[in-house]
């Protein structure tokens, strides 16, 4: 039986809400293990930008030291990634693999010298907050008379966007903000006109503020009580495939989209909707072996799936002709067409 979620934080409370299934499943897995350092480019770059802006809202050291600071941070961080290759120079490979690295050291320097702090305010960076069921960690928290400002700061792009146009502030992000606002607002007793929300991206000078009223404090937390309650009565039902909500955006990078039985379901009933995902069934499927690959018959439309390497070629027939479903992911789907190639990335299993 799973455990059930006692406590949130605001930047889950998206995760959350897209799929409550994954969300179950990934806090249960992470239950009872010690922090993990391996590799990974995008959350070690936000780790490391996060790092370099707490201490120098700590210290407020002159920015000329900036380059010094931030190798200082680089350095710290290496030292706890485990990469699992021999002879290799650790700092360089981060480097390399991490996206735009130095465009990324940039824009944090132009942020610290550009964003002005709150008039004789008082500067708490990483703050701890917390109340009820809900915590997290603000990444700037300023306290000014009456005033408290939550400023967020984002290492990639804050908005939605549309054929090249900013279309409005991720849904995620203003959540996100919205529930550090509902902490806020339960535990300093201050208005919620005075408790300012600012998204802050550190490419593009991007900035979004924003207030909420007590209304809007009010109707998060019981969305927040409702959201943890519901979940946990469908955890204790057992019953949890309810909790599930399939969509290609979220299942394609999910780790248990091989044993998601919501995800296999709707795959079957809607096959057209999945770009990067495949499941054989044991009937309608050919198999070409003089051009390694795979067709599938689905709604009177044919899937073609072309690339794929003589070894996985074979046991995935062998999985078929013992009656095997077979899970296919991380596909790449050719532009305006029925065909998808196998990829470096391509993975498979029985479903
Ligand atoms: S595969 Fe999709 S539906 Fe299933 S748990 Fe993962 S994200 Fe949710």
């Amino acid at each position: 039986m799973l455990n059930n979620i006692e406590q949130i934080s605001p930047s889950m409370l998206g995760a959350f809400e897209k799929c409550r299934l994954k969300f179950v499943l990934d806090s249960n897995a992470r239950r009872g293990k010690g922090k993990t350092y391996e590799f990974n480019p995008n959350s070690f770059m936000g780790t490391l930008i996060h790092k370099v802006l707490e201490n120098y809202y700590n210290e407020t050291y002159d920015l000329k030291l900036f380059d010094r600071k931030w190798e200082a941070s680089f350095l710290e961080l290496s030292k706890k990634v485990h990469i699992d290759k021999k002879d290799v120079d650790v700092l360089e490979y981060i480097k390399y693999w991490v996206s735009s690295y130095y465009p990324k050291k940039l824009n944090t320097l132009k942020t610290l010298n550009n964003y002005a702090l709150l008039t004789n305010g008082i500067v708490y960076p990483e703050k701890k907050v917390r109340f009820k069921n809900v915590y997290g960690v603000v990444d700037l928290y300023e306290i000014s008379d009456d005033k408290i400002r939550i400023t967020d700061f984002k290492t990639g792009i804050i908005f939605t966007v549309e054929d090249g146009v900013n279309v409005s502030v991720k849904e995620t992000y203003i959540e996100q903000l919205k529930t550090y606002g509902y902490i806020i607002y339960n535990t300093e007793k201050v208005k919620a006109e005075n408790i300012e929300l600012v998204i802050k991206g550190l490419g593009n000078n991007e900035i979004f503020s924003f207030r909420c009223s007590e209304e809007e404090y009010i109707t998060q937390g019981l969305k927040i009580d409702n959201l943890i309650k519901t979940t946990n009565q469908i955890i204790n039902s057992e019953s949890i495939d309810n909790l599930a909500s399939p969509e290609p955006n979220i299942c394609n990078f999910c780790d248990h989209l091989f044993k998601c039985n919501s995800l296999h379901q709707i795959i079957k009933s809607q096959p057209e909707n999945w770009d990067r995902i495949v499941l054989l069934k044991s009937i309608n499927v050919k198999f070409n072996s003089k051009d390694l690959s795979i067709n599938i018959v689905v709604n009177d439309r044919t899937i073609s799936i072309h690339n794929i390497p003589e070894n996985d070629f074979t046991e995935i027939k062998k999985m078929n002709e013992l009656g095997k479903e077979v899970l296919l992911t991380n596909l790449f789907q050719v532009y305006n067409s029925n065909i998808k190639r196998w990829s470096k990335l391509t993975r498979y299993r029985e479903a």
